[in-house]
């Protein structure tokens, strides 16, 4: 007989069928609930607990909200109704009161609920001819149940699983577990430093706990486990990825990197520093670097990423900038023409020791001769920067030595674009910064972008002029949204408004805004010039829009989203946001970032229809200009389920880890599995730790942890 502990591994090899009290129709059950061994039956954790000592009583119940309480069964009476359905009545009470709970068509309860039974009822309580009533609850026999906390675990109607039944299975399975012990792979310095109670134990008080501390600290355990394994995953991969890839080694302290920043006509913020100095350790380093820049909109992405490039280029490297469009791939070209003025390249081969850097534009719209320059002096050496698409990288683009590759929002930069850059040069790979204006919770970067690391703009330059933010809710403050849009214009500035999202359909899209334009236009900001801007408009009648609004011969523009990247007019100070409650939090914070960006004070409406009571989203955009500070709110709003699954990307299977409410845990397990593989870089030491890795993770999971 074996004896050493089990395993989760081996947990998931014992067919619950195996299980005494699981017969052939109680097996078909389980598996129709996705519980086909052991371990899944173990990880289906109670949805929540009784605990008697401490039970809601009935006369605490408020009608309209769901409650748990814990009743005696007083009489029961079954009778049929004129349309023929059965109605279980039945009377109950506790210590502090009395009411009656009825079921419709569940003929049963009158033999399952005998009089004397004590019985938990979750359920909406509605008040009936003056008393407390509950219609169709759910119940849990309790009666014949000993402990004081009971666990209550999601029962299947349908599947006819019952609290009861599965209750018994799991103290089945504890029971057969008991004798060898649940194995706990976790370093015994990491248990105790964290604190964690054994995963034996762990197990043992979720399902059947003494105390609700006992379920915290149960919870926590299983929590940091799950993690844990996520964390693992991606640890290793990162670690791997450094060991495997051959990068460059860049001098970041040179005359180069010192005159862009010397010419620059600020100083730069602390964050710009600290997270320079974060790249630069990257770019010192023997492997690539592979880092993700967060930064609000106006942050200063670009001096940093500019940074990074010429570090590239004064080793002799090259440097690449990819944007996700043209359109904006053309604006980073002139932005960052802009910044570099007329920077001189230090060149001791040249007789003058200096030669001006090259900095080119490729897209699509770059053809001909000029396309065949352009691609010449990459292959060369002769271009020293290159912006422009992912193109840059996927097409035959043949680079001299690709040093530095800078990618403008990292949702459209996956795997195939990561393995180009491999091939962009047989004997390095190039050093990869991704940046993104989104901010994610710190927490939820670590899971969703786990094998990068990254880094934080949390400060906005200076001078920047605050935006005010204000909820127009209802047409009586709409008129006061309107009179300010024409002072506004009196006062020459300019203004956006935001037409209403449609989702489902870009035709009724354009279709509101043009009715919106046309309103507004013969209404309420008759005399003032509008433009409109949507998106079926073709790339040449935008730019002429864009083009008169930035020229100043537009006062206002009517617009959809698709203002929402990259349109950048200092004097436009005010925004309208039409509607405001169809847009997401992260969408509101984008098209505000829209103003705000000259020396005038500027403001942000957001236009909702009347609406009572409150809106969470719309006054925690009135609330917070930082965009950090909304994305946990939105992480609080929606729950991570919507954050993962806008990231394109896998969403771990976590069962009770949850990235909203276990922030600090999350960043435990990383620090954990840092500390783990740093060690121990195959997990030689930790066998059931890396057999775990591939357990209890959803397909979709697999396909996001083996990416890469
Ligand atoms: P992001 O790309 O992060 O949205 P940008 O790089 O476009 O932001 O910078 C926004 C604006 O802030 C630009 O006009 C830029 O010139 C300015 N800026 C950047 N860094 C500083 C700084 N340290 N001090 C003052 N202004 C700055
Ligand atoms: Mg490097």
């Amino acid at each position: 007989m074996e004896s050493r502990p089990i395993t989760l591994r081996d947990l998931a090899a014992i067919d619950v069928g195996r299980l005494r009290g699981v017969g052939d129709k109680k097996r078909a059950a389980l598996a129709a609930v996705g519980i086909d061994n052991v371990l899944d039956l173990l990880t289906t954790y109670p949805r929540r607990w009784v605990d008697r000592t401490n039970e809601a009583r009935i006369a605490d119940l408020v009608v309209g909200e769901e409650a748990l309480v814990l009743v005696t069964v007083r009489s029961v009476n079954k009778r049929v109704t004129r349309n023929r359905r059965t109605m279980v009545t039945v009377n109950v009470g506790d210590g502090s009161g009395r009411m009656q709970v009825v079921f419709f068509n569940q003929p049963w309860r009158e033999r399952q609920l005998a009089e004397g039974l004590q019985i938990a009822l979750f359920g909406k309580a509605d008040s009936y001819r003056g008393g407390l009533q509950m219609a169709n609850p759910i119940v849990d026999l309790i009666g014949d149940r000993t402990g004081r906390i009971v666990p209550i675990y999601p029962q299947s109607e349908k599947a006819q699983l019952n609290t009861w039944e599965l209750a018994a299975f799991v103290d089945e399975a504890l029971r057969r577990c008991a004798d060898r012990g649940i194995a706990d792979p976790v370093p015994a310095e990491v248990i105790r430093r964290l604190a964690l109670v054994g995963r034996g134990a762990a197990l043992a008080s979720i399902h059947h706990p003494e105390s609700m501390r006992e379920v915290g600290a149960a919870r926590r355990r299983l929590a940091f486990d799950e993690l844990l394994r996520v964390q693992l995953v991606l640890v290793l991969r990162k670690r791997e990825m450094e060991r495997s890839a051959r990068g460059l080694t860049h001098a970041t302290a040179g005359e180069l990197v010192r005159r862009f920043h010397q010419a620059l006509p600020y100083p730069l913020t602390d964050a710009q520093r600290r997270v320079i100095a974060e790249i630069d350790g990257d770019l010192e380093a023997p492997h690539p670097m592979h880092r993700l820049l967060q930064g609000d909109v106006g942050a200063g992405k670009t001096v940093v990423a500019v940074t990074a490039l010429l570090a590239a280029v004064q080793g002799g490297h090259q440097g690449a900038l990819m944007a996700p469009t043209e359109v904006l791939a053309e604006q980073h070209a002139a932005g960052v023409r802009g910044l570099l003025g007329d920077l001189h390249v230090p060149d001791p081969g040249n007789l003058f020791g200096d030669r001006p850097l090259r900095v080119e534009l490729l897209t699509n719209r770059i053809t001909g001769a000029e396309r065949k320059q352009v691609l010449a002096g990459l292959a060369d050496g002769g271009v020293d920067l290159v912006i422009g698409t992912h193109a840059l990288i996927q097409e035959g683009v043949d680079f001299h030595s690709l040093g530095v590759v800078v990618v403008d929002e990292q949702h459209r930069f996956g795997v195939e674009q990561r393995a180009a850059l491999r091939d962009k040069s047989a004997d390095h790979v190039p050093d990869l910064l991704v940046m993104t204006a989104t901010p994610i919770p710190r927490t939820a970067a670590m899971t969703v972008y786990g094998d990068l690391d990254v880094s934080v703009l949390d400060e906005l330059p200076p001078g920047r002029t605050p935006i005010t933010t204000r909820w127009a809710n209802g047409p009586l403050l709409e008129g006061e949204v309107w009179s300010d849009v024409r002072s506004e214009v009196d006062a020459g500035r300019q203004a956006y408004v935001v037409c209403p999202l449609i989702e489902e359909s870009e035709k009724l899209e354009v279709a509101s805004a043009e009715e919106t334009y046309e309103r507004l236009l013969h209404g309420e900001l008759a005399g003032l010039r509008l433009g409109l801007l949507h998106g079926r408009l073709t790339p040449a009648e935008k730019e002429q829009t864009m083009e008169l609004f930035r020229s100043g011969a537009l006062d206002v523009l009517v617009a959809t989203t698709v203002i929402e990247v990259g349109v950048d007019v200092p004097n436009a100070t005010i925004m309208v946001i039409l509607d405001a409650d169809r847009f997401g939090i992260a969408q509101l914070h984008q098209l505000r970032g829209r103003v705000g960006r000259g020396g005038h004070r500027s403001r942000c409406w957001l236009v909702t229809k009347l609406e009572e009571g409150r809106n969470p989203r719309v006054e925690a955009l009135v609330d917070s200009t930082d965009g950090f500070e909304l994305a946990e709110v939105d992480l609080d709003l929606r729950g991570e389920g919507t954050l993962m699954s806008t990231s394109q990307k896998g969403r771990s299977d976590l069962k009770l880890a949850s990235l909203r409410r276990d922030r600090e845990l999350v960043q435990l397990a990383r620090d954990a599995a840092f500390e783990i593989v740093d060690a121990d870089r195959e997990l030689a030491r930790h066998p059931v730790l890396l057999d775990e890795l591939d357990l209890l993770f959803t397909d979709e999971d697999e396909e996001f942890l083996s990416r890469g």
